[in-house]
């Protein structure tokens, strides 16, 4: 069989290198085509060296000049584009056969829906533009034909949990519910009263995953979770009253699918990326991932609850917008993005996360975004009033 022609879209982010580790590790199976990153023009060099990709993307025409003449000086033939079209390009482009959909936030968006309409096989890790775009986006898959091979951790869990040809529909397979693990981040156990004072380097130090900084801070609030709900619908077509969240803290259980008659399939696996990638680049194959086997004899247990939504709120405003559908997953993920990075950027307390993306919630109008310029247009709009929001609270 000839080799995997790969795009690894925000190959530098800790997805990226994931990805890279996996692919290096079995060069007969797979070839880069093209590695994409923002701005990390140094990370983006090495990986062009030693990978060879025929194009190579970054955000600003300066920094594409720059890499383009390191990558000449070394004697490579990689070309460099740049810009959010060259995105699109390399993820649709002929050579390419899959496409690692790995940038963060709804920057993701334009690329990862064009894979899916040039039907490409999408690897997808960038679970904001599932979230901006669910019926859009799995639409474009159906209308071309894409695998869609979900990354997440969870939903691959579940993809692995689900039936065999599985068609989205979840009474055909005798499903009763998805139960979605989560491990609580690192504020689990934290008295409430002292979050306000909690330090992004606090937030982004989680106890089991070692990701980017903006889904670690979603972890801590638990909006990775709510996006991962939202996610879980579209992927599995599942109404949010049959998506369930299990907070379990070990990160040994990914997901569960429990059936109607009362059994329960649950992927388990150490907490390493690498597992779902290899699976999603190998399905309906297995390769090596070079992640190490589950030994379950080192946890003395394995713990469930469920969430508290008075100390995640975050979660629960992610089921009121799947439930109220329209644009309001969007602009949650727009508030959201907003809100992590000023937070990020120490101009507003981690608690005060939550009453952003609420306020901007109820501040944009719901409306119905079916074209991906509705989309972006009510993106950009609830971006625009949650920044006007955080600047009223800063005067
Ligand atoms: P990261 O911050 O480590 O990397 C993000 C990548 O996107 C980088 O290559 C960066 O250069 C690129 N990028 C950022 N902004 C961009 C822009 N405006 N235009 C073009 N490229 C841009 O993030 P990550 O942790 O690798 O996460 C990537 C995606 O995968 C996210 O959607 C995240 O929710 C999802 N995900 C991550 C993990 C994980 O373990 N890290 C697990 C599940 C899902
Ligand atoms: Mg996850």
């Amino acid at each position: 069989m000839p080799a995997q022609r790969i795009t690894v879209l925000g190959a530098t982010g800790s997805i990226g290198v994931s990805t890279l580790d996996v692919v290096a590790r079995h060069p007969d199976l797979y070839q880069i085509f093209a590695l994409t990153a923002h701005q990390q023009i140094d990370k983006l060099f090495e990986q062009c060296q030693r990978f060879c990709p025929q194009y190579a993307v970054l955000s600003t025409a300066d920094l594409a000049a720059q890499l383009q003449t390191r990558l000449r000086d070394a004697g490579l033939a990689t070309v460099v584009l740049y810009g959010p079209q060259a995105l699109c390009d390399v993820a649709s482009a002929n050579e390419c056969d899959t496409v690692m959909a790995a940038i963060v936030g709804a920057a993701g968006l334009p690329a990862s829906l064009a894979a899916a309409k040039a039907g490409k096989r999408v690897l997808l890790a960038n679970k904001e533009s599932l979230v901006m775009s669910g019926r859009l986006f799995m639409d474009a898959i159906a209308r071309s034909g894409s695998a869609l091979l979900p990354i997440d951790s969870e939903h691959n869990a579940i993809f692995q949990c689900l039936p065999g040809g599985y068609g989205r529909k979840l009474e055909h397979g005798g499903i009763a519910k998805i139960i979605l693990t989560a491990s609580g981040g690192p504020f689990l156990k934290r008295a409430l009263d002292t979050l306000d004072a909690v330090t992004p380097e606090q937030a982004v130090a989680h106890p089991n995953w070692v990701m980017g900084r903006k889904i670690s801070v979603d972890s801590a609030t638990m909006m990775n979770k709510g996006l991962e709900v939202i996610e879980a619908h579209w992927l599995f077509g599942a109404p949010a009253d049959k998506i369930d969240v299990l907070i379990h803290p070990q990160s040994v259980v990914h997901s569960m699918v429990s059936y109607v008659d009362g059994s329960v399939m649950a992927q388990l696996g150490n907490p390493d990326m690498r597992t779902p990638i290899a699976y999603g680049l190998a399905f309906p194959e297995r390769i090596d991932s070079g992640v190490e086997a589950l030994d379950l004899t080192k946890f003395a247990q394995l713990h469930f609850e469920k969430p508290d939504f008075a100390r995640f709120p975050c979660l629960r405003l992610a089921y009121e917008a799947l439930r109220a559908g329209g644009s309001a997953p969007t602009i949650l993920n727009a508030a959201n993005e907003i809100a992590v990075e000023a937070f990020l950027g120490g101009r507003l307390g981690f608690r005060r996360i939550e009453n952003l993306i609420e306020e901007t919630m109820n501040a944009v109008g719901n409306e119905a975004v079916d074209s991906l310029d509705a989309i972006l247009a009510s993106d950009g709009k609830a971006r625009q009033i949650a920044i006007s929001i955080l600047s009223q609270w800063s005067q």
